[in-house]
Formats: structure tokens, sequence, C-alpha cells
């Protein structure tokens, strides 16, 4: 029960507008709705809630259907100067309490999420004035005597406290990679160099990341200016080194806060200005603008408003009216509270910051991830290496990969390269995983030869899924012997872990086995123990939303079923994230098995929807959920079930999910990881040390595991780790996928999975 004594709970969207703002609203809506609640959409932002009547609608189950996979938001949003006045704001207090509302979720930037405060704190004043206007009743006033907010970040900047991602900054990151990789190609053709300059007044987010996705050559953003004056002759002769050591395209990545250390600032067109003079030739500029905030939104932004807008309701039911407002955000996949004006606040210190040119401090603010990319980013954009120091033991570390390929192991073995390069060392490349190290495929690898692998999908390197055993060891040992390896990145999936812990076990039979291994989660499965993200599973489940929106599209005017297989193996994450981002009303998961009774109740709830009105249905099935209730037999058993109520399809999507470009994520994700392996090999090596490891993403940090380890957090049998933390996440899907019972649908509604 709500310590707040209104049921009535409004949501509204304000400021810049950004993917992902919807399933939030949808997540909101649908939330208070199982709670019971009264829910209202303030369409305009603060100016629909000043302007009431027609701005503030009553939502039911259905308004917010069929639209998570737009972009923007569909209840609108604007900039309201009459809110910013004490008068504009008691109209606003006027219309919410005549609604009976007096919870408010606000999506918004720093700028709406201050003056949801600031209204919060004067709501007493207003409703008294109101009273003695005789405006409203006492009554009225008495029933309503705290406003309840909670806020959410939609922004594509990814420029708040509180969150480690705000909603449609990584769609944007998305539009942003892949307008950098189209002008890559371009560019690459005819030699040139384009300045492309991209949203963050104050935040760097979007630049950074976008260049060390890319593989950008030099990026210019507001918490780090360039450290030296002559900074203009350091950017043209680091360019012109790049084109001699035999990059074809020179890409400068500029925020569009960026400045120099004197804080003025640095326009694009200066930029091509100054490169055209050095270069003596044609540089292109493009504004990236608008088209960042456009689009559908990513799998990720989907499922981040709609956690967020779910966790923004039950903190509003369990608010006290001595409890401060929190911000609703995300820290390593975990949902977290912060007080909403500290979070404001340190937000605009970070401003304060670079506005005073304390850049140091304003880096030191945005996080040690933030400035640990940048250091990468530094090392990755270099045209060389640093030379090896003199008498430094140089060490010959292999990488390789073994699985399934995935997206973004490219990028892994690109950053593990350069970054071994760059710290004086000679990395070895591993050509068709295991299978090719027993034949002796290896050879040693440049600087150059993994320019361009940053946006390609695939493995350059070539993998295989054999896991060694009997006389491959002898081969694998004498791989090791003849080139003299001291250490090995295996990058991959589990067979990768397979292998790594079986030459570990077997070290007795083989010293050659005794130098220090790591392995790197890389597979679109998300299956390994200690790491919460796998490289490759962000753009499997990007994929698959993609394909699953462009199926719903074709039932659009039919009753129909769709039963999507994803893959995943015996691992139901794929399923259960495509699920929650496509509205799925069902997910089918090995870890929670199909019975007959579950198959019986879901014809029931099809058919009940159908009749009344649902035109579309959608199940997502792990590809491995049940090895009896395959996907064909639930087709065929929802077809003769569904009679002439609906049809059922089946779409198997295949191998589609394991292509393409890797997602903007990925790419990080991998650059990132790879190079705290480099570390990890060269720490063990130089300190005599053969221990071995697997690495993770697990909360907010990367951590290693003893590779001893692996057995204890693996179900083996079924090639997942014993700990999945987004199972968690399975009640939230169920809440938004189905209706209460009590819920009937509308004939002439537009056509809605669920
Ligand atoms: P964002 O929320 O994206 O930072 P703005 O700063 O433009 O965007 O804020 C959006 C709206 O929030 C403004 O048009 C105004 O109505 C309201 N707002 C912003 N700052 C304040 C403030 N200090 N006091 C009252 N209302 C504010």
């Amino acid at each position: 029960m709500p310590s707040s004594t209104s049921r009535n709970l409004a949501v509204l969207t304000s400021g810049g507008d950004a993917q992902g703002m919807n399933a939030a609203v949808r997540s909101v809506v649908r939330t208070a709705l199982d709670h019971n609640l009264d829910v209202y959409a303030i369409y305009e932002g603060y100016a629909g809630m000043v302007a009431g009547g027609n701005y503030i609608r009553k939502m039911d189950w259905d308004s917010v259907g069929g639209i998570l996979h737009r972009g923007g938001t569909m209840i609108g949003t604007a900039r309201s100067e009459e809110f910013r006045t004490r008068e504009g704001r008691q109209k606003a207090a006027l219309n919410l309490v005549q609604h009976g509302i007096a919870n408010l979720v606000v999506i918004g930037g720093d700028g709406s999420l201050t003056g949801a405060n600031l209204f919060r704190q004067e709501w007493k004043e207003h409703l008294a004035e109101l009273v003695a206007a005789g405006k409203i009743s006492q009554e009225l006033a008495d029933q309503h005597p705290n406003l309840f907010i909670t806020g959410l970040v939609g922004s594509i900047d990814n420029d708040m406290f509180g969150t480690d991602m705000t909603i449609g900054a990584d769609s944007a990151l998305h539009r942003i990679t892949e307008a950098i990789d189209a002008i890559a190609s371009t560019a690459a053709s005819h030699q040139r160099t384009f300045v492309v300059k991209v949203m963050g007044r104050n935040c760097g987010y979007l630049a950074l990341m976008g260049a060390l996705a890319t593989g950008a050559d030099w990026v210019l953003i507001p918490e780090s200016p360039p450290d030296v004056d002559n900074w203009e002759q350091v950017l043209c002769q680091r360019l012109k080194a790049g084109r001699e050591a035999g990059r074809r395209d020179s890409i400068v990545v500029l925020a569009e806060g960026a400045r120099d250390r004197n804080g003025n600032y640095i326009g694009s067109t200066y930029v091509a200005e100054v490169l055209e003079k050095f270069l003596g030739e044609e540089v292109r500029v493009t504004v990236l603008g608008h088209v960042q905030r456009g689009g559908a939104p990513s799998a990720f932004d989907r499922n981040l408003g709609t956690l967020l807008g779910h966790a923004a309701v039950e903190t509003i039911l369990n608010s006290t009216p001595e409890s401060e407002p929190q911000l609703i955000g995300m820290r390593g996949n975990r949902i977290t509270h912060s007080p909403l004006m500290e979070c404001v606040q340190q937000t605009h210190e970070v401003a304060r910051l670079i506005a005073e040119h304390q850049y140091e401090q304003a880096m030191t603010l945005r996080g040690s991830s933030f400035k640990e990319a940048f250091q990468t980013l530094r090392t990755m954009l270099r045209a060389l290496p640093h030379p090896p120091s003199p008498g430094q033991k140089r060490l010959r570390l292999a990488v390789l990969h073994a699985g399934s390929p995935a997206p973004g192991m490219n990028n892994a073995v690109r950053a593990a390269v350069r970054i071994g390069l760059d710290r004086g060392h000679i990395m070895i490349g591993v050509r068709r995983g295991f299978g090719g190290m027993i034949e002796g495929d290896l050879s040693e690898m440049d600087w150059m030869s993994v320019n361009g692998w940053a946006i390609t999908g695939g493995a350059e390197l070539g993998t295989d899924r054999h896991v060694p055993s009997g006389s491959d060891l002898y081969g694998i040992a004498r791989a090791i012997e003849n080139h003299k390896l001291d250490g090995l990145l295996i990058i991959g999936g589990f067979a990768g872990y397979e292998a790594a812990y079986r030459l570990l076990k077997e070290r007795p039979n083989f010293p050659a086995f005794n130098i220090p291994m790591v392995c790197l989660p890389a597979s679109i499965n998300n299956n390994l123990p200690g790491s919460e993200l796998s490289v490759g599973a962000d753009t499997a489940l990007n994929n698959i939303v993609e394909a699953v929106d462009k199926i719903k599209d074709t039932a659009v005017a039919l009753r129909r079923c769709f039963v999507v297989e994803v893959m995943g193996k015996r691992c139901g994450y794929l399923a259960l994230m495509s699920g929650l981002a496509t509205g799925a009303e069902r997910v089918y998961l090995h870890e929670e098995g199909i019975t007959l009774r579950d198959l019986m109740t879901d014809v029931e709830n099809l058919n009940r929807g159908f009749s009344s009105g649902k035109r579309l249905g959608l199940m997502i099935r792990n590809e491995g959920a049940n090895d009896v209730y395959t996907t064909d037999f639930i087709c065929a058993l929802l077809e003769e079930e569904g009679a002439d109520l609906f049809d059922v399809r089946t779409s198997i999507l295949g191998h589609l999910q394991e292509g393409g470009n890797p997602s903007p994520f990925d790419r990080i994700q991998a650059t990132r990881l790879a190079t705290r392996c480099i570390d990890y090999l060269i720490r063990q090596a130089e300190n005599n040390s053969t221990d071995c490891a697997f690495i993770g993403l697990q909360g907010k940090e990367i951590k290693f595991h003893d590779l001893e380890d692996f057995p204890r957090m693996s179900d083996l049998a079924n090639q997942r780790p014993k700990e999945q933390w987004w199972l968690q996440l399975r009640r939230i899907a169920r809440v938004l996928s189905q209706p209460g019972p009590g819920h009937t649908l509308q004939p002439a509604q537009p056509p809605e999975t669920s």
C-alpha cells in the first residue's frame, strides 16, 4: 500500500526526448495498473501539466501498447517557461489535485528533475493558496497533503550522476557508431579525413565511447581538453603519422562542448580548417545532430526504461512524507536509488569544474571506468606503439579464439594486440583456435595487423569449437614451446573455458602448460561463469529485437501468434531479455522448464485474448528450453487449439543472431576486458606466476576468478553459470506482458502483442 493517500499516479516526459522513454512510460503505466492504481499520462511535459484539460489523460493497459519499439516519446515532451514561474507551478498543482494525483514519475534531464523537486517542496503552499483562493476545497487539499515524486533520467548525453547509463544514451551510441562506421568506409576509399561532431555539451561520454567503438583517430571531449597549447600541431602530426603507418582514413570525433585547456570552445569547422592547412587535403565535417536522438531504441534502452519505470512505481509506493525523492538508476545491471537532488547537484558540479578549467577533478567525478576508457583510447589511437624500454624483457603473449564466433571478438584481439605491443611485448595471433595451434598456425601480429578490426563482426583470427584432448595436448604443448609463449589469452565461449581448464589439469603431464592463461567471455549465449554479460550477447539481443520488430509488423492485419525460437543453448538470457524488449507475452526457458500444464494455460490465455479482440501474440522460446516440447510442437499445439480464432507461425531466427557488426556495448566491453586481460598476463609472467583466471563483469566491477573455480561456478551439464542474475527479471517481464485477470481488450484497439 502506498504511504501516499492518493491512489492516482501520473507520468510525464520532459526536456529533450530520448529513445527508451516509451518503454519507461509503458512500464510505469502497467506497473501502476498492476498495483491497482489509477494512472494518468501528462502529455507535453510540464507544459501539459500547466495547461491541464486534455493534456492529462487516464491510461489503461492498451494505451501503452505497441510503443516499445518506437523512438521519441508517445506522450510528447516540451520545454515550459511557465513551469519555471511560481504561478505556472500553482496552475500545475491545481490540475494535479483536481485529478486526485499526488504521485508523479518524471522522466527527463537534470532541469526537469530540478523543477520536479522544487514543485514538490512548494506543494503544501500551493494547495493552501488554492484553498484560500477558493479554487479547491480544504477537504481535497487534506486528501493530498504531500506530493511524491521519483525521477528517471531520460537523456542521450549520459551526463547524470546516480546512474551508469541514462535512458537513450545506448541508442544514441548506436546511431553514432553506425554513422562513423559508414563514414569510415567512404573515408578509407578516398584516403580522406573527417571531423564528426556529436552531442554532449558538458559530457564527453558519446564522443569518447563512439571513438573507442569505431577506432577513430582522435577525440576531443569537454572533461579532458588537449594538455598542450599547440594541440593543433600535435593532432596534425598524429594523423600524418597514422597515414604513414598505413591508415587509409582519419577520423576526429568532437563533442559539441569540446574546448581547449583555456576553456575556448573548439568548433568542428576550426578543426577542419587546421587539418586542411596542414595535411593539404580537403577535410569533411559531419555534424550528426538530431540523428542521434532518432530511430528505434536499442534493446538495452528498452529494457533499461522498462526496469527503471517498474522500480519508480514501486519506490513511490514505498515512500513516506519524510523520505527524500529518489532518482532511480542502474549500476552494473542493478537498480539503484539515490537522493534525487544530490545527483542533480553532482551533475552541476562537473559542469562547474569544467567551466573553471578544473579538468582533473571533472574527470575524477566522471568515475574510474570513464577515465580508464580514455586512457585505453589514447593507446589504441596511436600511430605506432611506444618502443620497448631499454633492457625490458619482452614477453611473448598469444591470443586465440575458442568456441563459436561472437561479435566483438575482433575488438578484443585488436585491443589485446595493441595494448600488449604498447607495453613493449611481442603479440602472437593463433589462427583457427586450438585446432590451428596444434597445426602450428601462429604468427606475430604488428600494430597495423588489427587496423580496421574495430567494426567488423565474426572472428578474423578464425575459431573452432573443439575442446582439445588426447594427442591434441601434445600439439598444443609443442606450439607453446616452439613459440616460447609466456602467456595465453583465450577469447571465447564455454568450449574455451573447458579447454583452458583441461590444460590447467594436464600440467603434471605437460610442463609447457605452466604459463599464465586467462579466458575472456565471448559468446552470444551469455552463459559464462563469473561474467554477467559476455561479449557478443548485446549484439545478438539487438539482432533478435530488430527481427522480432519486423515479424510483428507482418501480422498487423491478421489474428496471428508467433512462436520465435532464439539461440542460447540451455541458457535463457537471450530469450528472456528479448522477450522483455519486444513485449512477448510468454518466454520459454530451460531454467524454468516447460510442462504440459504450462502449455494448457498458455492456450487458454491466448484463446481468451484473441476472442476478446487481441490481434497479435508473441511467444519466445529458448532453443534448448525443452527436448520434447519443441518449437514445432508448441506451434502445432497452439494451431490446433486456436482453431479459427488465430493462426500460428514459427520463426527460427538462426544464425542471423550471431552476425553483423558488433554493437557499441560489445565493442567497448571487449576492449575493456582485453586490456585488463593483457595486463593480467603481463603481471603474472613478470612475477613468474603461472596463475590462470577468467575475467568478467560482475555488478559494477571487472573481476578475475581463479580458473580452478570454473567447475564450481558452472552448471557443467547445462553449460551455464550456476548463478544467473537476470533470472530475477522474470517477474517484471510477467507483470508487463500479461494484463491482470480483470482486464478485457477493446476490439477497436490497435494491434499489440501484449
Ligand atoms: P532537461 O530536463 O533535459 O535538462 P530542461 O533543462 O530544458 O531539460 O528542463 C525541462 C523543463 O523543466 C523546463 O522547460 C522547465 O519547464 C522545467 N525546469 C527546468 N529547470 C527548472 C527549474 N530550475 N525550476 C522549475 N522548472 C524547471
